[in-house]
Parts: C-alpha cells; sequence; structure tokens
C-alpha cells in the first residue's frame, strides 16, 4: 500500500462567488480525498490528502477544468505531513486574517440553468431567477464581502427546503450558489401598465409580451438595472422611444434570444458569435446584414449594429418559450434612463424618471445595490494579410460582465484610487499588484452621475477592501472628477496625471510593462487637457510611468467656441480650411452648412483668438474631414461624424491611395501639419470622388503617419503604444498595426480596458504612483 501523501495547494487569481470551493469539495469527494478548503488573502488554500496517484488526478482537474468562471493565475503547492481524518470540509469564508477574496462579475444564465428553465419537468421550468454556482447576478448584489447569501440582496428570500437541500449538497450544482431560489422562495415577477395597478405572477409576462407587439415601449429590470425595449422591427416604436429619451441619432443596441437571430440582422463572424455567447454576453458591434428586418431608426447611417443575445433568464422568458404567444423576435434594449443621465436601478426610481418614457414595466423584487451598464465590445481584425483570421476582442466599454475582475498590475503600488476622466468616466483601486476598474459610471456632467460615482467608488472598496491612501486625478483643473477627488482628500495627496500620458500608461500596465522600457506612445483622441493649457489629442509621446517627452504633435488649429465646435463638425472644418489658406468657397460642404452669419463670427474669432483654444486633436481632424467629405456637418452623439466616414470609408474596397501630412522637423516637438491633406480632401471633394474613397484614403494617410513617425524614432523605441478614442476606429486599427507590424515593430494596444477615457484610471494608477 501506497504511503498517504497530504499537499497544501495555494491558488491565487479569482475564486470567489465562482464556484470553487464547491468544485474543490466535489473534487476531492469524487477521489476520495480527504482535506479542507479556505480562502485566504490572495485566492484558496487547499489541503488534501490521500492516495498520491489520485492527488495528481486532483491537480490535473484543477490546472484543466477549473469551474468556468474561475480565473487561475497560479497554483503554487507545497507537501506537508498527512494528518489523516475523514471527509473534507469547506471552511466558512473569514475575514479575521485581514485577508482579500475577490468578488465576481455577473454572470450571464448558464446552459444547464437555460435547459432546466423550458424543461416542463424540472422544478424550475419558467423560473425567471433561475441560477447557479456557474451563472447568476453578483457585482450587482453583492453589498460587502465575505460573499454570503446575508450580503447580498437574495438575503429576505428564506430558502425553501428544497433549494436548502440543494445549497448544502456538495454533489449538487448549487452548492453554495449564493443566489440559489426557485418558485416557491424567490422573488417574484410583478407588471404595471401606464398608471394602472400591478399585476403578479404568471400574467406578467405574457402582458409585457403583448405590450411590445403592439408597438410598446416597456422598462424591463435587468442584472445592472432598467432597460427599455420595444420592437426593434417597429419603426413607428423606435421613433417614439428616441424621442420619448431625446436620444438623437445616436445607435441603439439590440438583444435577440439566440445566435441564429443575431445572424439574420448582422453579419455574426466566428469570434464575435462566440463573444456574443460567453459567460459575460457584451453588446457586440457588428456589421448590419444587408437585409435586416431592422427599423431604420435603430441606428441612422451606422455601418454596425451593437447585438447582445438575451443574458438573463427574464429575457429568455420575455422572448418566449415553446407555447408561448409570439413576440418580436429583435428587442432594442436601451438602458433606461433619459439620454445622459445614470441608469435607472431602483424600483421606485423606474417608476418615477421613466414614467414619461415607457407604457408597462416588468418588474421583480430582488433589488439591485448598484447599477452596471452593459459593456460593450467590437472585434477587430489584427492579422496581416499572411494572417487574415488573427482577430482581437477591443473593449469599447468595459462594465457588466467585467466588472470587477482584477487587473494584475506590473509592479506593486500602495493602496490608491484613480478617479478617471470626465466622459465615460470609470474609476479604479490599486492595492499591491492588483487594480480594479469599476462599472462604466458615465459623462460626469450633472449630480445624478456625481451620486452614482460617488456609490461605484464606495462599493467598489467595500468589494476589494481597499482604503486608499492616494489619489490620482486628470490634470484638467475644471474636471468635475477632479474636484470630487479634493474635496474627499481628507488630507491624502492628490496626484494630477496629464490625460494622454495616462491613455499611454494604460495599454503598457494592460501588456504588463513595468516600466523599465520606454514606449513610443500614440494617443489620438477628442479631447484632453495639455501642459500648455491647449486641448491635446493628437500627440506623439515617448513614454514610461515616470514621466513623458512630446516628440511630435498634430499642428494646433484653433478651436472656436469650444463645445459647440465639437457638436458642429462644420466649424472645424472651416477652422482647418482656414488654418491650411484655404479660401471658404460656398461649393464646399461645411461652407454652405454654415450660415453667413456664423461664418463671419467665426472668421472673426479666428483671426483674433478670441474665445479660441488651440487644439491638437485627431478627432477634430475626422470631424472636418468628414464635414469636407459630405458626409456629416452636423453631430447627435459623441465622434458621429467620424464614425460615419469610417462606415464609407470601409466600403471603398480596391482603392490604396493614401494622403499625405507635411512634417515639420525643425520644432520641437514635431509638427504634424495637416493642411496638404486638407488640400487632398478638397480637390477630391470637388473632382466628384466619393466621400467613401476620400475617408478611405484619409484613413490611410493617418494609418501612414503613424508609421513614418515610428520608423524615425525607431532609435528611442521600437515598442509602439496604441490609445485613445481615435483606436476605436476598427479600419484605422487594423490599417496602423498591419503596416505597424510590416514594419517590424511591436505594437501594443488595448485589449481589456478602452482605449478612449473608460481606460485611463489605470493609467493613473501607475502614472501616480511613479512620478
Ligand atoms: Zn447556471
Ligand atoms: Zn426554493
Amino acid at each position: 500500500m501506497t504511503a498517504r501523501r497530504r499537499l497544501r495547494v495555494c491558488v491565487h487569481g479569482v475564486v470567489q462567488g465562482v464556484g470553487f470551493r464547491p468544485f474543490i469539495y466535489a473534487c476531492a469527494a469524487s477521489l476520495g480525498l480527504t482535506g479542507s478548503v479556505r480562502n485566504d488573502t490572495s485566492g484558496a488554500i487547499i489541503e488534501v490528502e490521500g492516495d498520491p496517484a489520485e492527488i495528481n488526478h486532483f491537480l490535473a482537474r484543477l490546472r484543466d477544468h477549473p469551474p468556468p468562471l474561475a480565473v487561475i493565475e497560479s497554483i503554487e503547492t507545497h507537501d506537508i505531513p498527512p494528518i489523516g481524518g475523514t471527509g473534507f470540509t469547506i471552511a466558512d469564508t473569514s475575514r479575521s486574517d485581514g485577508g482579500r477574496t475577490l468578488a465576481s462579475p455577473d454572470v450571464a444564465m448558464c446552459a444547464d440553468c437555460e435547459a432546466e428553465q423550458r424543461d416542463p419537468s424540472n422544478r424550475r421550468y419558467r423560473h425567471a431567477f433561475i441560477n447557479c454556482t456557474n451563472c447568476g447576478p453578483r457585482f450587482t448584489i453583492i453589498g460587502s464581502l465575505p460573499y454570503d447569501r446575508a450580503t447580498t440582496t437574495m438575503a429576505p428570500f428564506a430558502m425553501c427546503a428544497e433549494c436548502a437541500r440543494e445549497y448544502t449538497d456538495p454533489a449538487d450544482r448549487r452548492f453554495h450558489a449564493q443566489p440559489v431560489c426557485c418558485q416557491n422562495c424567490g422573488p417574484a415577477l410583478r407588471y404595471r401598465e401606464g398608471a394602472g395597478g400591478m399585476t403578479d405572477g404568471d400574467d406578467a409576462l405574457p402582458r409585457a409580451r403583448r405590450l411590445l407587439r403592439d408597438g410598446g415601449i416597456l422598462a424591463v429590470k435587468g442584472i445592472g438595472g432598467y432597460h427599455l425595449a420595444c420592437d426593434a422591427n417597429d419603426e413607428h416604436a423606435v421613433t417614439e422611444l428616441r424621442r420619448r429619451k431625446r436620444r438623437g441619432d445616436k445607435p441603439f443596441a439590440v438583444m435577440v434570444p439566440d445566435l441564429p437571430t443575431a445572424r439574420a440582422i448582422a453579419d455574426v463572424d466566428a469570434p464575435s458569435a462566440r463573444l456574443l455567447a460567453s459567460p459575460q454576453r457584451p453588446i457586440v458591434l457588428v456589421p448590419r446584414g444587408r437585409d435586416a428586418r431592422i427599423a431604420v431608426a435603430v441606428a441612422p447611417r451606422n455601418p454596425d449594429l451593437g447585438v447582445m443575445l438575451a443574458y438573463t433568464p427574464l429575457h429568455t422568458l420575455l422572448f418566449g418559450l415553446p407555447g408561448d404567444d409570439a413576440g418580436p423576435p429583435v428587442l432594442v434594449m436601451t438602458s433606461g434612463n433619459l439620454g445622459g443621465e445614470p441608469i435607472c436601478f431602483t424600483d421606485d426610481d423606474a417608476l418615477e424618471r421613466l414614467s414619461h418614457l415607457a407604457d408597462g414595466w416588468l418588474m421583480h423584487d430582488r433589488d439591485i445595490l448598484v447599477p452596471c451598464d452593459d459593456s460593450v465590445v467590437r472585434v477587430v481584425c489584427v492579422g496581416g494579410a499572411d494572417n487574415q483570421n488573427e482577430v482581437m476582442e477591443l473593449p469599447i466599454r468595459r462594465s457588466r460582465g467585467y466588472a470587477p475582475l482584477p487587473i494584475a498590475l506590473p509592479m506593486s503600488v500602495p493602496p490608491t484610487m484613480a478617479i478617471g476622466a470626465d466622459l465615460k468616466n470609470t474609476m479604479a483601486v490599486a492595492d499591491g499588484k492588483y487594480a480594479w476598474l469599476s462599472q462604466h459610471i458615465g459623462d460626469m456632467d450633472d449630480l445624478a452621475t456625481l451620486s452614482a460615482f460617488d456609490a461605484a467608488q464606495r462599493h467598489l472598496r467595500e468589494l476589494t477592501a481597499v482604503e486608499p491612501e492616494v489619489l490620482v486625478v486628470d490634470a484638467h483643473p475644471l474636471y468635475r472628477s477632479t474636484a470630487w477627488a479634493h474635496r474627499n482628500a481628507a488630507g491624502r495627496p492628490v496626484r494630477t496625471v496629464q490625460h494622454h500620458h495616462a491613455h499611454i500608461a494604460a495599454v503598457m500596465a494592460e501588456h504588463g510593462m513595468d516600466g523599465s522600457q520606454q514606449v513610443l506612445g500614440f494617443a489620438f483622441d477628442g479631447t484632453g487637457y495639455g501642459s500648455d493649457a491647449a486641448v491635446w489629442g493628437g500627440e506623439v509621446l515617448l513614454a514610461n510611468y515616470k514621466g513623458y517627452q512630446r516628440l511630435a504633435q498634430l499642428k494646433y488649429v484653433p478651436l472656436a467656441g469650444g463645445d459647440i465646435s465639437v457638436l458642429r463638425p462644420y466649424r472645424m472644418a472651416l477652422a482647418h480650411l482656414w488654418s491650411a489658406g484655404i479660401a471658404w468657397d460656398a461649393d464646399l460642404p461645411p461652407v454652405a452648412a454654415c450660415p453667413a452669419d456664423e461664418q463671419r463670427v467665426l472668421r472673426r474669432q479666428l483671426e483674433t483668438g478670441v474665445g479660441c483654444v488651440p487644439t491638437s486633436s485627431m478627432g477634430r481632424l475626422f470631424d472636418a474631414v468628414s464635414a469636407l467629405g459630405g458626409v456629416r456637418q452636423l453631430v447627435a452623439y459623441e465622434a458621429q461624424a467620424a464614425i460615419e466616414l469610417e462606415g464609407l470609408a470601409r466600403g471603398a474596397d480596391g482603392d490604396t491611395s493614401s494622403y499625405a501630412f507635411d512634417i515639420d522637423r525643425s520644432t520641437d516637438p514635431v509638427l504634424i501639419d495637416p493642411t496638404p491633406v486638407v488640400r487632398a480632401v478638397v480637390g477630391d471633394q470637388r473632382a466628384g470622388v466619393s466621400a467613401a474613397v476620400i475617408g478611405a484614403r484619409f484613413h490611410c494617410a493617418v494609418a501612414d503617419l503613424v508609421v513614418e513617425l515610428a520608423c524615425e524614432d525607431r532609435d528611442a523605441s521600437q515598442i509602439i503604444a496604441l490609445s485613445g478614442g481615435v483606436f476605436q476606429n476598427a479600419l484605422l486599427l487594423h490599417l496602423t498595426l498591419n503596416r505597424l507590424q510590416a514594419n517590424g515593430f511591436h505594437v501594443i494596444t488595448h485589449r481589456r480596458v478602452p482605449p478612449n477615457d473608460g481606460g485611463i484610471a489605470l493609467g493613473q494608477l501607475l502614472v501616480g504612483n511613479c512620478g
């Protein structure tokens, strides 16, 4: 008989709230091993004892088949003396050792639960709240750690005997699943139409579906807040929703019950399909299908469609199971709010704030503790000509399904809070080698978002137990987020970080760079406060975490009147024409779009500099080219002009010519002069070249510019970092990556946090601790 062996196994990573301890228990029990599992500061500590061969099997299972939601970063093993004993124990979650365990994000309904929901013989047939250790709400229902039912919004629901049996049975899929419940003991659905009374129980869903089918607008309680839903194929309903939300032309996302329905409305390739069906179930931006039966008003003039799969059991019931009256197969699903406000997540708030937006409310009594918007991801082809199949996921908004998964830092930092920026605010905390980014909080331009920020930072600190000793903010003196930090500093240092430096540092951090090497960073975006008080956004920075040198910049043009020039791309076009010495002739689309009075005032502003700020923004240059090409003169949402230009340019297959920027190397920083580009766009436009071709040539020009500057500064760094909101542009990213790689550069781009301002908190954490 072989000698018994006892092994201590330390597992680091995300192992709490993901069914990890039950998995270990079940695994050990099935192999006849005794021992225990408990959480500790950095993960889980397992002790297993028994036959050495079985222990090896145990380790293999742990390595190769961990629970689907666990993120195992490392496994360490040590032999310890056997102590005998029988059985296997799960130690209670305890923070008495001051330890840190990691909370899990919310997870879409798993395939097992979906099968049970559709199975008439299952006791949870048609249950709207079915979940198990592999799926269900987490982040949005956990008030504090330890993650036990008592600290979640499931606390008021006492388990029935049957659920309690599953919860305590190590062999059950619901063993220690905190939100476990059934029709007998869980939350209940309610429905209200107009100002009428509440309907409880079985009637709620058919009535909600009928409302949608009849063209009404339904408020639906989801995981991280209320959605507003309507039939995506009903032009009238979608237009009405747009009107009520005061939404302009900003695209709506749609929800479908399954992949075949997604494929019927969009060109869904294999990587996008995987992402759509992943446990995160983000909104995936995919090219709209040619014959998609989708109302025009869903995403006017947008080449892409934001699609997501039903991700809660309530969603699948809303679409209907076999035997139900048919409802709309594709639903608009947009966050339940008025344009710009934070998403509604409490029932009272939904009834009040959405009273003029919704015709009916599908609600339930499981509370949402913190709001969490849907995440948005797009798939970008990054392979060169030899490997067109290589793709990457580019996060556009990292929120539900991802927050609060930690991001490993390349170096240790003291307890820190990074506040992020004012647009697309996302904050972060860090301690040691972990950073936690919050969910998407939004644009900090109203009181409601500020209070959402406050709630989010408190919740994130609670879940991570980080007590920040340092605060890091953007250098913009007028940011509301910065003001929040100063108000709440309580004597702690508040460090400032330049906006584009933070962008570049964020990509470096994602790629595990420890800061010992510099990168050549291209930070292209709409706006960020520069060290000379100008509006930066077309920057080439030689950077590490400690500092940066501005090697090159887009030549300044005057931004006249601030936001008004952002909303009216024709004004940026006129500024670029003026700067390039090109007359404002009435045949040019942006000149024709600008009223004569406005032209007079604008010209005076440009000539005197009154009311103007110099800007090197690449985002604004995209706006100007979009206007010059006749694509868009006024925008109703951020980056609309650039998005429509990209959409057209993607259709201009075959044209391989490019415009070219002038580069003035006599100055420091080097000046990138768009004059020849603007001149060429005007020439092409006058010659009747299509906007699609103009757009394609402009995208190539920007990609070529990056390559040219990278080649010139090859001695400074071989590592090229691309960041800033402009790199959400899939065409530009694809062209730039391709050309850089063809020239032998190592290129780093965003894969875990967005290139837009939703990612800068990560960069702030590192720069703020390296100054
Ligand atoms: Zn499940
Ligand atoms: Zn029950």
